[in-house]
């Protein structure tokens, strides 16, 4: 494994463990924001606004964090750095802009513009 793969686990480590703490957060601020607690109708509909806000905050996160334990799992399996659709070695510079990376840069030029 190259020396370079350490440094990227450490790093999906690191944003994993980030992610994980952004999330509980922002659980945290929907959780206690909850609607029906204001006595202004004007301010539970901004509640209700950052509330949905806070959810697709939450999402994004939970996806985020999803792709960092896929890559991390990766480590394990020994395939991290390995294309999941044609099984080649995604580029370096890729993977350091993006260690979560699951294809190379060809794959996702394609899988993107089959969206
Ligand atoms: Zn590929």
């Amino acid at each position: 494994m190259p020396a370079t793969y350490k440094e990227l686990q450490q790093q999906l480590l690191d944003t994993e463990k980030d992610l994980r703490m952004q999330l509980e957060a922002t659980k945290r601020t929907v959780r206690e924001d909850g609607v029906g607690y204001s006595n202004h109708m004007a301010d539970a509909a901004t509640e209700v606004f950052e509330q949905a806000r806070d959810v697709s905050v939450a999402r994004q996160l939970e996806r985020s964090l999803e792709d960092v334990l896929h890559a991390l799992q990766k480590f394990e399996d020994s395939t991290f750095g390995i294309c999941e659709s044609c099984g080649t070695i995604i580029e370096l510079a890729r993977l350091e802009a993006l260690p979560s990376a699951r294809y190379c840069m060809r794959c996702q030029s394609r899988h993107e513009a089959k969206r």
